[in-house]
């Protein structure tokens, strides 16, 4: 077991702290502070590779593995969450349309996604099927040699914004389950599609999220990904990846938060001393430390997991998602907490990681039903003596 990094791995990390320190950091507080979508960066960041960073390499993408994207991720959430956030809903995107679209489609449109040329969205969630997924009312129903989409979906990241919107619909039966549901490319310019407002919400606020609707809008057969039946797979495989991504968004979040934490209290004098002398605090920032690495860890372990195509990596992603993003969050906070009211004034990018991290304990399963997946597995017979 080596738990260094390879060269291989330092150089991309650099190549992408070094975007992030450049196009990223500067702009941040003013993306947040004015709602900008900053589709330019993204743009650059796809001419960096990482717009397609798991996707292969034949459709254009970097073909990396998920523990070296987990790296490259945090680079980019160290300067900015929510941008972060959103590149990596567009790589889970990209993935998707790569792995499961038929090989013509897929070599018309993930080059142009994963170069960040066009911008995808995902869509899951509807208003009334949030946590239970599976549940989820939209219909696709064959006209022909055609799909017709009717429904709502919820909480759309980037949505009004990008070009190409994955939505996972029924085809079955009203009562089919998740066996009932199929995942369509859907071009987000279709006949038939309404954006409504642009959510207004605590955190993230460098991306758009919201409601779409889809009245009659048609399709053709050839825009389904894989078979009839199969889009709730896909949606959770995209899943899988994307509750690492999320992760490492609250990695790099909580890093900036506690590095700020530390020239702070080394700066800031009370007591005719500085704060860094007084123990209540260093034992603050031992545990903060603490926790990051053990999130660190346990991320980097999902996303190795992922890559062996390991029979418990649902189990890995969900158990790192729930401990980094709650970990992560709690970093967040008490690295405002070490930084008194100037922690909770805009000038200062604490208020801002911690608005933004907050947000990951919700999306993507919200970490009480990562708990229901762990436990699930947990409770059954064997599965603890098969990870021990
Ligand atoms: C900013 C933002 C961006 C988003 N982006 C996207 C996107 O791009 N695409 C997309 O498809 N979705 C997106 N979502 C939706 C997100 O995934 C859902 O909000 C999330 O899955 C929770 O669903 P819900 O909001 O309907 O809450 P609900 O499912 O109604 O849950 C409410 C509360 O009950 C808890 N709960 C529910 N069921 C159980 C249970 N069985 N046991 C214990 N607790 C339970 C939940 O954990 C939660 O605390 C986004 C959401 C936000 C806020």
């Amino acid at each position: 077991m080596d738990f260094n990094f390879s060269e291989d791995q330092i150089a991309f990390r650099d190549a992408a702290r070094a975007f992030a320190e450049k196009a990223m950091a500067p702009n941040a507080a003013r993306w947040d502070a004015e709602h900008i979508f900053p589709e330019e960066v993204i743009h650059e960041a796809g001419q960096m590779g990482f717009c397609g960073l798991y996707t292969p390499e034949t459709y254009g993408g970097m073909g990396l593995s998920r523990l070296d994207t987990a790296l490259i991720v945090e680079e980019l959430a160290a300067a900015c969450p929510s941008t972060t956030a959103y590149i990596t809903i567009h790589n889970m995107v990209t993935w998707m349309v790569a792995s499961f679209a038929q090989e013509t489609v897929a070599a018309e449109l993930v080059p142009r996604l994963a170069a960040g040329e066009w911008l995808g969205s995902y869509c899951l969630t509807e208003p009334g099927a949030g946590s239970d997924a599976a549940s989820l009312r939209t219909r696709a129903d064959r006209e022909g040699t055609d799909y017709v989409l009717n429904g709502a979906k919820m909480f759309i990241s980037g949505a009004g914004r990008t070009q190409l919107l994955v939505v996972m619909a029924r085809t079955g039966a009203a009562d089919s389950g998740a066996s009932g549901i199929s995942a369509f490319i859907v071009p987000a310019d279709s006949a038939g599609i309404e954006y409504g407002k642009a959510e207004d919400k605590l955190g993230w606020h460098s991306q758009p999220t919201r409601l779409v609707t889809l009245d009659n809008v048609r399709i053709p057969e050839r825009y389904r990904l894989g078979e009839e039946g199969e889009g709730f797979k896909f949606a959770m495989k995209g899943l899988d990846g994307g509750r690492i991504n999320i992760a490492t968004c609250s990695l790099g979040g909580a890093r900036a938060a506690l590095l700020r934490s530390r020239d702070y209290l080394h700066e800031r004098q009370q007591f005719g001393r500085e704060l860094a002398s007084f123990q209540a605090l260093q034992f603050k920032v031992a545990d903060m430390m603490t926790d990051w690495t053990a999130a660190r860890q346990m991320v980097h372990l999902a996303a190795f997991k992922l890559d062996q195509q390991d029979a418990e990596a649902t189990l890995f992603c969900a158990m790192a998602k729930r401990q980094a993003t709650d970990a992560c969050f709690e970093v967040a906070n008490q690295a405002l907490q070490l930084h008194g009211g100037y922690g909770y004034i805009r000038e200062y990018p604490l208020e801002r990681y911690v608005r933004d991290l907050r947000v990951h304990q919700i999306l993507e399963g919200t970490n009480e039903i990562m708990r229901l997946i762990i436990a699930r597995r947990v409770l059954e017979e064997g599965v603890i003596e098969g990870l021990i």
